[in-house]
């Protein structure tokens, strides 16, 4: 494994930083004068300080969104001319490339060479996939009893409040925006407090591709205040949340009195399966990717590796091996494949679970602890002998961290896949057509890979079942997310 290196912290170097807070087209203060720090998680050290939204900037947000939902040029824009400026956005991101991957690794920590290839295409794919949707939001027309002509017509939801997390911060705002923005909302987006700035100079583009005043308006700050605000606002039709399934509840709960829609997507504790009878390979590769993508801080970590019996110590050794091989350290180094937690909370929490690992009799096979004494980094860990009711095969970690489990066959293993509260994803591998099928159906989580792992496009509904969340993103379904549906119907006599 390599040594940690200090991060070059090229952005840092070459550009300042958007730290205010969009509000109806302007950069602002937050009313109260407070700031907060962004931290690189790859030194410990403060990038810079951003302004600090609270309920009444929320308010002021919400004001500004409602005016330019209702009056102004927004409600009078064509589809068609919608389409264009997410293009336009689109383009803009994708003349700005290096320095967006560059502003992401900074403050998330994730390698450079998965923000460059991996996060930055999906958002400008998918921003484009919601352009060409703009204009293809259709309704039907209905055959009903009597003279009578009934149609339907699909309607912008209105104001809506989009709460993202810090894993993905960029492509968290790509699927939240493309399909609001798609059907004719407008935005209120509270970012995550330890990911601000990627998403603020998203917000400068906007601006700068002609998006109107007030259709998307940016308040950074914390989720018990900030956030919280724009749940309970009265002015707000929608809420889009990801992130935790304990905040996911308490969402819930708190938008029932406004009746706003609401879409949830929450955390996992995905299975990937491997029946003895997979290319091991290519099993090896997809178990890595499942789990160490991201440092592990993905909703949908296959982070319980169930392996059929005949292949476990094999499968076992060869990830042990793999792990061992992960090139860890500084994040704006092309050639590194793990970089820091993202912060100081999440550091300990994976710590602590790895402790508890230990401590209930699962075998830590390589990793284990942390890794350097700069930056929260660590070690890719591997746990054999994994029984299903310890912590780490139940409850969601979020962090390098892979339980290996040991199966005897396909009707066993479906039954334990499922005995969980989540339902996000799971992904089987194996040569056998009909046991890869079988298995996809019987698994409950609203994705599943076979033969592959975290393959994700923008045409392909992604969410969960039961504590997963609720609704769908990306894809068509999307869309439903933020329309309204209204049945007209005309008296033909
Ligand atoms: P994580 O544990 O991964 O940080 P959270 O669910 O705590 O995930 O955070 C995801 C997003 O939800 C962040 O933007 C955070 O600020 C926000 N958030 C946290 N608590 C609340 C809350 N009570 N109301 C609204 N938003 C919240």
């Amino acid at each position: 494994m390599a040594t940690a290196t200090k991060p070059r912290r090229k952005a840092e170097a070459t550009r300042s930083f958007q730290t205010r807070m969009l509000i109806d087209g302007q950069w602002r203060d937050s009313q109260s004068g407070k700031t907060f720090a962004t931290i690189n998680p790859a030194t410990e050290e403060v990038i810079t300080e951003v302004a600090e939204g609270d309920a009444a900037d929320i308010d002021l947000a919400v004001q500004a969104a409602r005016k330019a939902f209702e009056s102004g040029p927004w409600p009078k824009t064509d589809a068609r001319d919608r389409g264009r400026l997410l293009n336009k956005l689109a383009d803009l991101i994708e003349s700005r490339i290096d320095e967006l991957a560059e502003l992401e690794t900074l403050d998330n920590g994730k390698p450079i060479s998965e923000s460059r290839h991996g996060d930055l295409p999906l958002v400008i794919d998918c921003l484009r996939y919601y352009a060409g949707w703009a204009d293809k939001i259709h309704g039907q027309t209905i055959p009903v009893r009597g003279r009578y002509f009934c149609y339907t017509r699909r309607e912008p939801v209105g104001v809506v409040g989009q709460i993202i997390p810090w894993n993905f911060p960029m492509l968290m705002v790509a699927w939240k925006w493309g399909p609001a923005l798609a059907a004719g909302c407008t935005i209120v987006m509270k970012p995550a407090e330890q990911t601000p700035l990627s998403c603020l100079r998203m917000g400068e583009l906007a601006l700068e591709a002609g998006f109107p005043p007030g259709v998307i308006n940016l308040v950074p700050g914390y989720g018990e205040t900030a956030g919280d605000a724009l749940v309970k606002h009265p002015g707000v039709d929608k809420i889009a949340f990801t992130g935790s399934t304990e905040v996911g509840r308490l969402i819930m709960r708190n938008a029932a009195d406004t009746f706003k829609r609401v879409t949830l997507e929450l955390g996992g504790k995905s299975p990937n399966i491997v029946f003895a009878d997979a290319d091991l390979d290519s099993a090896v590769n997809g178990a890595m990717l499942g789990l160490f993508l991201n440092q592990g801080q993905c909703c949908c970590a296959g982070s319980r590796l169930l392996v059929e019996e005949k292949a476990y110590d094999t499968m076992v050794e060869r990830l042990a091996a793999a792990s061992e091989k992960r090139k860890l350290g500084d994040p704006f180094d092309t050639t590194t494949e793990q970089g820091p937690q993202v912060d100081k909370t999440q550091f300990d929490k994976v710590l602590g679970y790895i402790e508890s690992g230990k401590q209930q009799g699962a075998r830590c096979v390589t990793g284990g602890e942390r890794f350097g004494s700069k930056g929260y980094f660590i070690k890719p860990t591997v746990f054999a002998d994994v029984k299903d009711e310890m912590k780490i095969a139940t409850e969601e970690i979020f962090g390098p961290v892979m339980q290996v489990l040991r199966f005897r066959d396909a009707d066993e293993v479906v039954k334990r896949a499922n005995t969980t509260d989540y339902g996000l994803a799971a992904a089987v591998w194996t040569r056998d057509i009909k046991k890869a099928h079988s298995i996809a159906q019987r698994i409950r989580a609203g994705t599943v890979w076979i033969n592959c792992y975290d393959v994700f496009d923008a045409a392909a509904p992604f969410g969960g079942y039961k504590a997963s969340g609720i609704g769908r993103e990306l894809g068509e379904t999307a869309l439903d997310n933020y329309t309204e549906l209204k049945t007209v119907t005309v008296a033909l006599e």
